[in-house]
Order: structure tokens, then sequence, then C-alpha cells
């Protein structure tokens, strides 16, 4: 495999991080250089600056504003995002519901959505999981029951990221409960969070903070032209969907700068000089090296805009390297990383915790890594 980067790769990334340290907001990256968020407006004002320059959907069609980079562009792209700090594209938009719009969508539902997809003036959101059915997901039951030509939806989603910011969600429905493979009477339609008988119910995280929902409809009327797609070929478009969300879920660079963080810290503070911890760190670092090696081979192998199954690799280990930051983090900023609201104890230290617990969704969400190491015994192991 060829590692070093061409003249032209090379100046590439040059061009972007000169693009993301100049033009994207100090006030934005310094927040997300503390793992702080940066809200709403934060997001939508960042992917505008990025969408303007046709830097925040690079991986659509360029029909649609994406660019015809190759995969290892794209890589460098999104690593030089993360080292800069910058608020990434939502996800929800960027890498979920945008490519299935344009890749299953039809000729109306790509003009009606994808510009304004792609710079965030819709803010959508994923209602996929249901009480029932996560990993499951197959056995969702939310009910989506013909009406001249609309669509009557009833039932409940939850775990619903952001959805207190969201202007329209994309939702995966049973449209034909007799099918005989579960997987088959499955539909995804486009609705907005404000139609008649939506109901948002925020759940309370472990760090107190608020980013997941509960959602349920009642008897939501949804015109026939926002299905996806065909009718009760919503499973293929969500497949296609949760492979895309898997590689965007490893940011390898936001945890090798978060670990350089902590490095720093932990010579500040002194920690560093204990052996036990310094080994830690470096074997992150090169475990986080080995991770990053990975990221390029799934970007060298990815066909068609279709993840190589490695993406599964990237999820489970990207997410367990990502919390295994956080802890150290926590261990060396020790009793301080317990206090609230005092003055004299650093951010980074105070933020320790909460970010640590915070993390702990990691290795669920984007499916779980239980079931990427199903995945990947099944699809790459051949067991
Ligand atoms: C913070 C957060 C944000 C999320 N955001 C969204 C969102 O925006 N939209 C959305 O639709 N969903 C979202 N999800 C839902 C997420 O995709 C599901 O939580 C996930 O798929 C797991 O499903 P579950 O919670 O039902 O757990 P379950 O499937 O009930 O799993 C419970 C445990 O059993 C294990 N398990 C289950 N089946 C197997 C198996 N076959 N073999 C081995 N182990 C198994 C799991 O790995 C897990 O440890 C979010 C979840 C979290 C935590």
């Amino acid at each position: 495999m060829k590692l070093r980067l061409t003249e032209e790769e090379t100046a590439f990334r040059e061009e972007l991080r000169t693009f993301f340290t100049t033009k994207v907001p100090e006030e934005y990256r310094a927040a997300i250089a503390l793992g702080k968020h940066v809200g709403k407006d934060g997001i939508v004002h960042t992917q505008q600056i990025l969408n303007a320059a046709g830097l925040a959907v690079p991986n659509w069609p360029v029909e649609w504003g994406g660019r015809d980079w190759t995969p290892l562009q794209r890589h460098i792209w999104h690593e030089e995002m993360q080292l800069a700090c910058v608020p990434p594209p939502l996800a929800f938009n960027a890498t979920m519901i945008g490519p299935v719009i344009a890749n299953f969508g039809s000729q109306q539902l790509k003009e009606r959505f994808l510009p304004a997809t792609a710079n965030l003036d819709i803010w959508w959101c994923q209602g996929f999981s249901e009480p029932n059915a996560g990993s499951d997901l197959a056995s969702l039951t939310t009910r989506a029951v013909r009406d001249g030509d609309d669509w009557i939806v009833n039932g409940q989603k939850t775990w619903t990221t952001l959805g207190q910011y969201a202007d329209w969600i994309f939702c995966l429905v049973r449209t034909d409960p007799e099918a005989e493979r579960k997987q088959k009477g499955i539909s995804m339609l486009l609705f907005p969070m404000d139609s008649p008988g939506v109901t948002i119910r925020p759940i309370e995280l472990i760090d107190g903070g608020f980013e997941v929902n509960e959602v349920f409809f009642s008897d939501v009327r949804v015109p026939g032209d926002l299905l996806v797609g065909e009718e009760n070929a919503g499973w293929s478009y969500a497949k296609f969907l949760l492979g895309n969300e898997r590689v965007g879920v490893a940011p390898v660079a936001a945890t090798k700068r978060a670990l350089a963080g902590v490095k720093q810290h932990a010579e500040e503070t002194g920690a560093l000089a204990d052996p036990v911890l310094a080994a830690r760190i470096v074997e992150l670092e090169n475990e986080l090296l080995a991770l990053d090696l990975t990221a390029l081979r799934v970007v060298a192998h990815s066909a068609d805009g279709k993840p190589h199954p490695a993406s599964s690799v990237l999820k489970l280990k990207g997410t367990e390297l990502q919390q295994a930051v956080s802890e150290l983090a926590v261990d060396v900023a020790g009793p301080l990383s317990l206090s609230t609201g005092s003055d004299t104890v650093p951010e980074w230290a105070a933020l320790a915790a909460p970010t640590y617990l915070n993390l702990r969704k990691a290795s669920i969400y984007g499916g779980s890594n239980e079931i990427q190491r199903q995945i990947i015994a099944g699809t790459i192991l051949g067991l």
C-alpha cells in the first residue's frame, strides 16, 4: 500500500487546512477543541460556510454539490476538518438522508430536498429505532397505512438524536405487515416534525445532557409523494444509510487530537512521570496509528460509494479508542474531574468526567459493537 501523499495531494491537504483554520470562526473551533458543544447555530453556520465553498457534501453526486474526489481526498478532507476542530457537517443530512435521496429518491424529491439538505436549511433527524427495534431494527412496528394518496402514521421512535432541533424526520415505517420476511414490508417516509400528531419528549443522558428524544406519532398524515423510492423497499435504503453511518462514527483524527491534549495535560500536571500512565499513552498512540492505516485501507477498497465491510472494524475499534482516551483523561484529571462549578479547576479537567460518561454511547449507536463483531465474523472472517 502506498502511504506517501503525492505533491498534488499534499497541496490539497494544505489548501483545506488553510480554509478550515481561517474561514471557520475561531469560537466554534475553540469550543470543539475543548470537547464542548457549539449549539444549533454553530453547526448551521459552519455547514453553510463549508457548503458555500463546496466542502459540505463532497460524497454526493457532483450534480447535487458533490466533488469528484478520490476516496483518499475525501479521507484527507475528513481528517483535516477534525484536526482543525471544525464542527462537521450534520451527519443526518450529509452522510445519511442526502446520499439516500440522491441515490434512490425521485427527481422531484431530489430537487426539493438536496440543496436545502446540503445547506442545512432543513435539519433532519433519524427515525429508525423503536423501543423493541434497535439492533433488531427489522422488527419495527410503526405503521403507515394508505389513505387515498396519503399515508397515516402511528407509532413511536426512540433515541432520536437532536430531534429537538429537527425540521424533518426520515422515518422507517411498516407498510406491509403481511410480508413473508419482516424486512420486506418496510418503507421510508419523510415528513416535517411540526406535522399535527408528532410529539417529542426529551431523554436525559448520563452526563446530564439532552441530545436524544422519544418521538410519538398519532395519526400523522404524510403526503404520498414523500415516500422515498419504492413502497416496501425501505430496508435496502436503510442498509445503505447504516453502512455510511458506520464509516462516519470512527473519528480517528479527533481521537488523536484528544489524546495529544491528554498527553499535554499529563505533562503539565506531572502525571506523565508515572511509567504506567506513560505506557498507556504510547499504547493508545500506536493503536490509533494502526486504526489510521485501517481507515486508509477502507478508503482504498470502498467501491461505487459503498463502504467496505471493514467499516465495521473502524466503528468497533474507533469507538473503543475514543472511550479509552476519555477514560485516560479522567485518570489524568484525578479528583479534579469530580469538580463541578469551580472557577479554579481547569476547564479540560472539569469536562473530563462528563465527556467520559457521554462517550459510553459510542459503542451503542450506529449499530452496537456486539453487532459489529457479528458483521466482522460473518463478512470478513467468513465464520
Ligand atoms: C446516544 C444514542 C443516540 C442514538 N441516536 C439514534 C437516532 O438518532 N436515530 C435512531 O433511529 N436511533 C438512534 N440510536 C439507537 C441506536 O441505533 C440503538 O440504540 C442501537 O441500534 C442498539 O439498539 P437497542 O438500544 O435497542 O439495544 P438492543 O438491540 O436491545 O441491545 C441491547 C444489548 O444487547 C446486545 N445485542 C443485541 N442483539 C444482539 C445480538 N444479536 N448478538 C449479540 N449482542 C446483541 C447489544 O449489542 C446491546 O449490548 C441512538 C442510540 C444512542 C445510545
